[in-house]
């Protein structure tokens, strides 16, 4: 049991512990064992009652997956959905999007992933030319996805589309609900160079519908800051993204072994890019460290240290209070001074590739994801400067320009920029 459990409220596990006797049951199919662990508002026990949740704060719902892994019990799925888009769905969605979405993300039965970036538009967001053209009632999206991550195993997207060319950037977005299943949109595999998989989606006229919108149209840059808000307080967590996968024997628990294993082949690389300080620990043990590695060593786990403390503020003080954005720089300083120190331990034998790789040339190859995903760290400062410590906001030639009349480079815009004059 997690050493939280001491100190707080016995409640929780003794309930939970007298619910696992009676209802666990390895021998159940795994959507069987959810639906269960889901009634009982175990499964996400930090979502709201109204929703299929206990109420929880995040310790306690930690305590709850430390008490399932000790009963051998299978936990909530493991992805995006649960940690990211449901917990979006429950800040921005209408009750009519929480009912329908809610409890398969809950269960693991839809899967879902997040298409905002694209190829010209990643840092810029908010310069994201994917645009849903209004029609009938409803819009006609067509566009091109970059790092669309777990696409391929996705039921669902969160989807930031451009609604309005006619306003300022970040006005003229919107955020829609997209089955991937639906006509005109088409996935396709993209290999990194650390051999994990991402891929690009591609949108041809695809048709979306009022109900499909989170928010109000043109309320997407806001709903948008929800979704990475919740990303970013992600970067810190230690916790194996997939909870309590079960043990033992059972039909549930090898089902949620598969689970797991179709989880992992896509997000293999996220210890790697958190620089595996826990590896350090191990490594630098013995007389192997000379001084300087062991001076490396020590600084990457202080900087880890430093991040669990940082990550820790948002988990009991919210994130009013501590932006999840320095979180995200804890997360990806930590990386990088991990990465510093397994290079130093391992010295020239960190190139080799194939049966003599070590552990760091996967945390060389996989640490850059650190500082990208879910904005980069010069993106993060920006955000830390602007909007927690009050300095001047960058200067941002296009944020007031209706964006059909800003320059980009993009050459070609079906909606297409009007010609800038020559000089
Ligand atoms: C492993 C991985 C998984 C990902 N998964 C997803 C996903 O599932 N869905 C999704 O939508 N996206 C995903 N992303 C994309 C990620 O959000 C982008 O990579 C990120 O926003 C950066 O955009 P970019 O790659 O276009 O870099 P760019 O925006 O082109 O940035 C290039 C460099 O310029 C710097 N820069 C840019 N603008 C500024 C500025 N104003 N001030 C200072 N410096 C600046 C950046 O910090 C960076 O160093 C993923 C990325 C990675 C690496």
């Amino acid at each position: 049991m997690s050493q939280l459990a001491t100190h707080l409220p016995r409640a929780v596990p003794v309930d939970l512990r007298a619910w696992l006797a009676q209802a666990w049951d390895p021998e159940l199919s795994l959507a069987a064992w959810r639906e269960r662990l889901v009634d009982a508002g175990w499964a996400t026990p930090a979502w709201p009652v109204a929703w299929h949740g206990r109420g929880l704060d995040d310790e306690l719902a930690a305590v709850v997956e430390d008490e399932l892994a000790a009963a051998g019990a299978v936990g909530a799925p493991p992805g995006f959905g649960r940690v990211v888009a449901a917990p979006t769905l429950l800040d921005r969605a209408s009750d009519e999007q929480k009912r329908r979405h809610l409890r398969p993300i809950a269960t693991g039965a839809e899967k879902w992933c997040e298409l905002f970036s694209e190829p010209g538009s990643g840092s810029d967001l908010a310069g994201l030319t994917t645009t849903a053209e209004p029609r009938d009632g409803g819009w006609v999206a067509s566009g091109r996805k970059a790092w669309a991550t777990g696409a391929h195993l996705a039921a669902w997207a969160l989807l930031l589309a451009r609604t309005d060319w006619d306003v300022p950037k970040h006005k003229g977005l919107t955020m829609f609900l997209l089955p991937l299943e639906r006509d005109g949109v088409t996935v396709l595999p993209v290999r990194l160079m650390n051999g994990a998989l991402t891929h690009e989606v591609l949108l041809d006229a695809v048709a979306l519908a009022p109900a499909d919108v989170v928010g109000a149209p043109g309320e997407g840059w806001s709903v948008a800051q929800t979704t990475l808000a919740h990303e970013r307080r992600l970067a810190a967590a230690h916790r194996a993204p997939a909870v309590a996968a079960g043990a033992g024997a059972g039909r549930a628990v090898r089902e949620a072994a598969e689970e797991f294993a179709r989880f992992s082949a896509v997000y293999a690389w996220i210890p790697d890019s958190r620089g595996r300080p826990d590896l350090l620990r191990e490594r630098g043990r013995g007389a192997r460290a000379d001084a300087p590695t062991r001076q490396l060593i020590a600084d990457a786990l202080i900087h880890e240290r430093v991040m669990t403390i940082t990550a820790g503020r948002i988990a009991t003080a919210g994130p009013q209070a501590v932006s999840p954005s320095l979180v995200k720089l804890a997360s990806s300083r930590t990386a990088r001074r991990a990465a510093d120190a397994h290079a130093a331990l391992t010295g020239a034998d960190g190139l080799l590739a194939g049966e003599r790789a070590q552990p760091a040339l996967d945390v060389a190859l996989a640490m850059h994801a650190a500082s990208l995903i879910g904005g980069t760290d010069e993106i993060q400062r920006n955000i830390v400067a602007e909007r927690v410590l009050g300095l001047p906001r960058e200067r941002q030639a296009d944020a007031s320009a209706p964006f059909r009349d800003v320059p980009t480079n993009h050459t070609e815009r079906s909606h297409g920029a009007r010609a800038v004059p020559d000089a």
